[in-house]
């Protein structure tokens, strides 16, 4: 495994801010992941695990080992209760993962289509959209902890996922090394059609009752239109995670503020829109110097040219302290910040 110093972490990121680490490792294998382990821990450097960069800050350079988990490979893993299990390594990219399985006739991933980044980061935060989690399909993760040097095997279930969640955002914060995901998959068509967005693409493309693959392009045609491509406007997608509020809390705001929308969960919590909150504090296409809030997506900070880590993290908190003052609500980041 090929060991780089002082290397550039632009290229690594969606964000494409400017920052480098003092070591930088592309592992491909569960030997060079524990070597990469080992090299930090010699090095006396901590390490800094990348999939697809695609949920992450540099705030500054690292003074860190930067390890890219590259592991390769998909199979089909055996039959559960009439579904198919189809384990992914951690380095599979996730959309390539969703239109395999999809070839292959396996459902139940068509409406987490388009999401950047890996397999392997797909739990760290439950990944979800257009009314569908992750934590849905998943069936168990294989993880390398960092401690003890062990294979561990977790199961959905022990993953603990919530909202943008999972425990290795918790208890199991940086201990876990995310070798492989195993999906539990349907061979008939599951179609999750409750999300606005996702049905009225659909009716526009005169489907009632969409196929699988024409779910995955409705998808892929709305993510198209509101989300800006990192690839020409640097960005982490969401910057914020929607809060989650009590019903007092909900009424509260909804006396100030009638339009709030507000989503109830089964707990009785309510689920605001982060957007919303965003764009009501006046801060839609907002600008500080390269950092912004794009113009069509509040929820998404992008980077129009040369921002640093820092004026991002500098607008965001500008964005939480007044929708704070403003609306009494504290928003959380969703990318990892380092
Ligand atoms: C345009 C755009 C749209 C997006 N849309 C969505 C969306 O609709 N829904 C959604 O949920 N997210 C969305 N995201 C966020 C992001 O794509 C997901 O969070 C994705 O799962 C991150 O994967 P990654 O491989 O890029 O992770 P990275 O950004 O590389 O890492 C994210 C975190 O996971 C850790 N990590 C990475 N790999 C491993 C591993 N193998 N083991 C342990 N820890 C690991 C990292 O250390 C880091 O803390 C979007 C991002 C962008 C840029």
């Amino acid at each position: 495994m090929q060991v780089l110093e002082d290397h550039p972490l632009k290229a690594l990121h969606t964000f494409g801010c400017e920052a480098r680490a003092r070591l930088f490792a592309e592992a491909r294998t569960l030997d060079e992941l524990r070597a990469g382990l080992a090299l930090g821990r010699e090095r006396g450097l901590p390490v800094v695990l990348l999939g697809g960069g695609s949920n992450v800050l540099f705030q500054a350079d690292l003074e860190a080992l930067v390890l890219k988990v590259a592991l390769d490979g998909l199979e089909l893993a055996g039959e559960e209760g009439g579904q198919a299990l189809v384990r992914a390594a951690a380095g599979v990219g996730w959309d390539a993962l969703v239109e395999e399985c999809l070839r292959r006739g396996l459902f139940g991933l068509e409406n987490l289509s388009g999401i950047p980044g890996t397999a392997g980061a797909a739990p760290v935060q439950n990944i979800g959209a257009y009314g569908v989690e992750l934590s849905e399909s998943l069936h168990a993760i294989e993880a390398l902890d960092r401690e003890s040097g062990e294979l561990r095997r977790l199961t959905a279930r022990e993953c603990r996922f919530g909202y943008r969640d999972s425990i290795f955002k918790r208890e199991l914060l940086d201990r876990l090394v995310l070798c492989a995901v195993t999906l539990r998959l349907s061979r008939a068509p599951v179609p999750r059609l409750e999300y606005a967005a996702l049905r009225d693409e659909l009716q526009a493309r005169g489907l009632a009752r969409p196929a699988p693959r024409e779910v995955r392009e409705a998808v892929l045609a709305v993510r198209a239109r509101k989300l800006p491509d990192p690839i020409e406007l640097g960005n982490a997608g969401s910057f914020f995670q929607n809060p989650v509020v009590s019903a007092e809390a909900f009424a509260a705001l909804r006396v100030a503020e009638p339009g709030a929308p507000g989503h109830p969960g089964p707990d009785g919590r309510v689920k605001l829109s982060a957007a919303w909150l965003v764009e009501r504090c006046g801060f839609r296409g907002a600008r500080r110097g390269d950092a912004g809030v794009h113009h069509a997506q509040a929820l998404v900070l992008v980077n129009h040219g040369r921002a640093s880590g820092r004026e991002l993290l500098a607008l965001g908190d500008e964005i939480r302290a007044a929708v704070l003052a403003r609306l009494g609500v504290r928003l959380e980041l969703e990318p990892r910040v380092y």
